[in-house]
């Protein structure tokens, strides 16, 4: 498995970076996931947008052109053997001494890449759905960047595991529910879909923008808006979406069934519209 840090492609196993690197000192960094399916970047447009936003947001210079990362990531894939891979990819504004808070001037940021495999996707598995908790959305007011600081993130799905649940619906003080811990979330009523505006306190997911694109498309209703911590419990169906776990039911929230404790009917469409339109992507840049 090989990673490419700084220019070079290393096993990924002795790939280091320094200590002074403000990515591990400060969390000083922004990161994006991009899916890869039979060998073919996955609404890699849409990846590297967002990567841009996250680096203008934060003023870390782009350390590539659009055409070398394109590059680079096409021979990550190359190198390994997996149909199917989610690339990782971080960017930090780069190594700095001595401790500062302020960046130095002309910093060269540092950016690793690597890919993992990732398993297939299987209806019936991902059809019994997951027990999720809600949790307190402990983050920061710029959720909108994809930055790597994600302890608050780590705080709820450990929270979720201690309460025998998947994962957290966060919830922000004044009541609204957010999103999940790593991933958008989905409420359906009345054969609505309906999720949380695009703002600071959520992650622009490219997953969302699928499900809104293919609700759209087939005729599904989609629409955003603020959702309260107290509709939870009488959601129709519950759903998470992220690029790497694609389109997951919550059956149970703190322990009580969503709807009728099972995998949606709207939930079992949506799955089969996302497997066609991976099916059918073709990567054209
Ligand atoms: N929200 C958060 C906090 C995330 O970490 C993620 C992905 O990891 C998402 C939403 C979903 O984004 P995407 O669909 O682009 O993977």
């Amino acid at each position: 498995q090989w990673a490419y840090l700084d220019g070079q492609f290393q096993p990924l196993l002795d790939t280091k970076i320094s200590v002074l690197d403000r990515g591990f000192l400060f969390g000083d960094g922004i990161y994006e996931v991009v899916p890869v399916y039979n060998r073919q970047l996955f609404e890699w447009p849409a990846h590297y947008a967002r990567l841009e936003r996250s680096l203008a947001l934060t003023q870390i210079s782009n350390p590539l052109s659009q055409q070398a990362w394109l590059d680079l990531l096409n021979e990550l894939i190359e190198r390994h053997p997996w149909p199917n891979q989610f690339i990782y990819l971080q960017i930090t504004r780069g190594v700095q001494t001595p401790r500062d808070h302020l960046p130095a001037a002309h910093l060269t940021p540092t950016l690793l890449a690597y890919t993992n495999p990732l398993p297939a996707i299987n209806k019936t598995n991902i059809g019994r759905g997951i027990a999720a908790i809600t949790h307190p959305d402990l983050r920061w007011q710029h959720c909108d960047i994809k930055a790597i600081t994600l302890l608050a993130n780590v705080i709820a799905k450990k929270s979720a595991q201690n309460a025998q649940a998947q994962d957290a619906l966060l919830v922000r003080q004044n009541g609204l529910v957010t999103e999940g811990s790593a991933s958008n979330m989905f409420l359906i009523k009345d054969g609505t879909i309906h999720t949380p505006p695009l703002n600071e306190f959520i992650l622009p997911g490219i997953t969302r923008q699928v499900v809104e694109k293919l609700g759209t498309r087939h005729h599904v209703g989609f629409v955003e808006r603020d959702i309260q911590e107290s509709e939870l419990a009488t959601a129709d169906e519950l759903w998470l979406a992220s690029s790497t776990k694609e389109i997951i039911p919550i059956v149970t929230l703190n322990h009580q069934p969503v709807g009728n404790g099972q995998a949606g009917p709207l939930w079992s469409k949506m799955f089969d519209l996302y497997q066609d339109y991976k099916r059918e992507y073709k990567q054209d840049y």
